[in-house]
């Protein structure tokens, strides 16, 4: 569970070791699924986190309108979080959230960048390390995405098309204590398509050293993620990954007892 007194780490003032053993994140993307009946998902999290404590800290991002009776309803078991921010603070912007109006509403975290976004709303890696900043300037963690298209990876392209955004997306000064990067192929996401286990490890092993080159040693403890078409029938295979650092859950977030499958298939000496 996120400790409100340690960020987004469990306690460990060791650097040392805390390189060695990150704590995994479980962070579930609702996407734009979901209206008040479906608290009830989230009052069940809550109830299966507090009975078992998995070995990992729990988020959820939500549409904005659920945040605040989420908060209430997680009841501090686990953390819920955004799906998207300005990058602005407040003003004309009709539409739009500042990262402190997540704040505000007892968001922890807010993922930025989603392909979704990128595609959709023409996000550019340039807004989305507005948003990252954004995200820090509130005290939120932010959920760096990145990841290749299907053509890019065909072509040979995946590590250098997954760098150009981490060099783009990823302001200078992000700590590991409010970073994550979730690497979601985007054919992967919502496919049932997965990349190879040995394809998962060098892309993650790529992109530490990039976060490394640009963020020096806060980059080699930060969260590196893995998401696309995560499932309880594969979370438990790719959480063994001593690469991996958790993962970022899409369609099977919506469920409680599918969502603490995954929780569950942490492993217990992560
Ligand atoms: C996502 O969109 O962030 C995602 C990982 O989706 P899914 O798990 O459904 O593939």
């Amino acid at each position: 569970m996120l400790d409100p007194a340690q960020g987004i780490h469990a306690p460990n003032s060791d650097p040392a070791a805390l390189a060695e053993h990150i704590r995994p994140l479980i962070a579930g993307n609702w996407k734009m699924h979901g209206m008040a009946p479906q608290l009830s998902e989230i009052e069940a999290v809550a109830a299966s986190v507090k009975a078992t404590p998995p070995p990992a800290d729990v988020l959820i991002c939500l549409p904005a309108t659920l945040i605040t009776r989420a908060v209430q309803t997680a009841a501090g078991r686990f953390a819920i979080g955004g799906e998207n921010c300005s990058a602005q603070i407040s003003g004309s912007f009709t539409g739009d959230l500042s990262a402190e109006m997540l704040k505000d509403a007892g968001a922890r975290a807010v993922i930025v960048g989603h392909s979704e976004r990128r595609q959709y709303h023409g996000e550019t890696d340039a807004i989305v390390a507005a948003k990252a900043k954004a995200a820090r300037r509130a005290g939120l963690l932010a959920i760096i995405c990145i990841g290749e298209t299907n053509a890019q990876r065909l072509a040979g392209k995946a590590l250098s098309v997954c760098a150009e955004q981490i060099a783009g997306s990823v302001p200078d000064g992000m700590t590991a204590s409010g970073t994550a990067i979730g690497y979601e192929p985007l054919w992967a996401i919502g496919s049932g398509h997965m990349p190879t286990p040995e394809q998962i490890i060098e892309m993650h092993t790529h992109i530490r050293q990039c976060l490394t080159h640009c963020l020096g040693a806060e980059g080699k403890k930060l969260r590196i993620l893995y998401g696309g078409s995560v499932k309880s029938s594969n979370a438990r295979a790719i959480l063994a990954l001593p690469e991996v650092g958790g993962v970022l859950v899409g369609g099977a977030s919506l469920k409680a007892a599918d969502f603490l499958a995954i929780c569950g298939a942490t492993p217990v000496s992560a």
